[in-house]
């Protein structure tokens, strides 16, 4: 019997992407870019280097509601 003992980790949500500067799959970290009217703008940072890896949008509707009051 083996005890599973790595069940913690099971739970760790990173999500992990290719990095060319590292040559390897590294964890990202997750940076507000931009905040728009219903979605806002994140980058992917590589954990180790900085180096961007990709941008995400992410739906919002609560950015609806700041858009409105600042007109
Ligand atoms: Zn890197």
């Amino acid at each position: 019997m083996v005890t599973r003992q790595r069940d913690s980790f099971e739970n760790f949500e990173a999500s992990e992407l290719w990095c060319d500067r590292c040559k390897a799959s590294v964890v990202v970290r997750e940076r507000l870019l931009l905040i728009l009217p219903g979605k806002n703008l994140y980058e992917y940072l590589c954990s180790r280097c900085g180096n961007s890896l990709g941008k995400r949008y992410e739906s919002d509707p609560d950015n609806m509601n700041i858009a409105k009051i600042r007109r």
